[in-house]
């Protein structure tokens, strides 16, 4: 019987999959897709020197090729208020760290097939059966009506299940990535800027920025087809001229939405990633978050190896993620709402709001090492 199965390779599963390794805990990854196909994705992770430091473990960092960001520079479109937070007040050498999700991706399966870690690709689960001591993984074909018993099984298959939708709300806007040049070359700068339609980030990546642009569900075609030209016009009015754009390349949309599971955990079942929570991508904590869920998970099952799926170790393991996890989807969701009114008064509000973060380095301080360590920042 395998101590556990983990249902989806994405660089959730792959991430805890190294690290059960490195515990000493055996596992399999099951993927319904092909081998590789996540290397394309087109979406960009700003990473949090706590994940740095878990890749570093896994040996993953290298490969990964992210750049760090030195500064960030908040600001609300068409109102007055800005706020920078600096690398240097942190104590650390970078606030955060840009990668593409398909290095990540690729560079997660490099390892996993170095280090022996079993991936079984083109291989869909279509539910599971818990009891006895034990949890069957059933399968859509191929490996046809083959079960396979596990201990315990990580779900990271990439999405709240309908039926476990728990907390939901539709945000009605989908983010528009894409890379874009400017004439000036990023140096090390974010840019998150607030409009009344939501916002947009700037991410510094190998010479040209990676655009995170949330828009409105019926905005999102229009700005998706116009042509490069008109796209970058576009851009640089929300800027308000502050950089020289000269290209984009292109473009992809992603729905966007808060869906959580109240608890990660069941009978020898455990919920990862986006699986577990699926966020707005305003905070860059949805993958930061599940990394330290998985890391947990693993360090849990390493001191008490005997029954990976235990009631008792998943009690555990739910309570020990508890705060950071309810403290990452509140950040992420509070971030969503307020930049999301449209009332005057909510704009003076927050302009205010930046300016009065701007003078006071104790709560920049507190932003950033929410940002970077999450909820152990506070
Ligand atoms: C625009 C955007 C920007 C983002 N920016 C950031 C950021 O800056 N920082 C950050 O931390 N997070 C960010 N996120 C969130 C981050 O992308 C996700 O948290 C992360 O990619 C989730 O990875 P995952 O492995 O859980 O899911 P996925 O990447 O979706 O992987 C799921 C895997 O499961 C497989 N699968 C699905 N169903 C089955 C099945 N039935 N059987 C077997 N296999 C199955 C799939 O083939 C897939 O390989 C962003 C998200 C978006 C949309």
């Amino acid at each position: 019987m395998l101590p556990v199965a983990i249902v989806g390779g994405g660089p959730v599963g792959l991430s805890l999959a190294l690290l059960l390794r490195q515990a000493g805990i055996g596992c399999e990854v099951f993927d319904a897709r092909p081998a590789g196909a996540g290397f394309g994705d087109r979406r960009v992770l700003a990473l949090s020197h706590g994940t740095r430091q878990i890749f570093q473990r896994l040996d993953t960092w290298t490969e990964i090729g992210a750049a760090p960001i030195t500064t960030i520079h908040v600001s609300q479109h068409g109102h007055l208020g800005r706020t920078l937070i600096h690398a240097a007040e942190t104590g650390v050498p970078a606030l955060g760290y840009v990668a593409e999700a398909g290095r990540v991706a690729r560079a997660l399966a490099q390892t996993c097939a170095a280090t022996g870690v079993k991936l079984r690709n083109g291989i869909r689960v279509t539910g599971s059966e818990a009891g006895s001591g034990r949890a069957l993984l059933r399968f859509a074909a191929p490996p046809g009506d083959e079960t396979v018993p596990a201990q315990l099984i990580a779900w990271a298959e990439g999405a709240v299940s309908a039926e476990h939708g728990g907390v939901r709300r539709d945000y009605a806007q989908q983010a528009i990535v894409a890379a874009v040049q400017t004439r000036t070359p990023p140096a090390g700068i974010a840019y998150e800027r607030f409009t009344g339609s939501g916002p947009v980030a700037l991410l510094p990546l190998a010479g040209r920025y990676a655009l995170v642009w949330t828009v409105p569900d019926d905005a999102a075609a229009d700005l998706s087809e116009l042509d490069d030209r008109a796209f970058l016009a576009r851009l640089s009015a929300v800027f308000g001229g502050r950089h020289d754009f000269i290209s984009v390349d292109a473009r992809a949309a992603f729905p966007l939405g808060l869906r959580y599971r109240e608890t990660p955990v069941g009978e020898r079942a455990v919920w990862l990633g986006n699986a577990a929570q699926t966020l707005h991508p305003v905070a860059g904590q949805g993958f930061n978050l599940a990394l330290r869920d998985a890391c947990e998970l693993a360090r849990q099952l390493r001191d008490e190896p005997a029954d990976c799926g235990s009631p008792a170790l998943l009690a555990r393991h739910a309570a020990a993620r508890h705060l950071d996890r309810r403290a990452a989807i509140g950040f992420t969701d509070g971030l969503v709402r307020l930049f999301g009114l449209r009332d005057p008064f909510s704009a003076h509000a927050r302009g205010a709001g930046l300016l009065a973060l701007d003078l006071m380095s104790a709560a920049r301080r507190f932003l950033a090492r929410r940002m970077i360590f999450g909820a152990r920042g506070w």
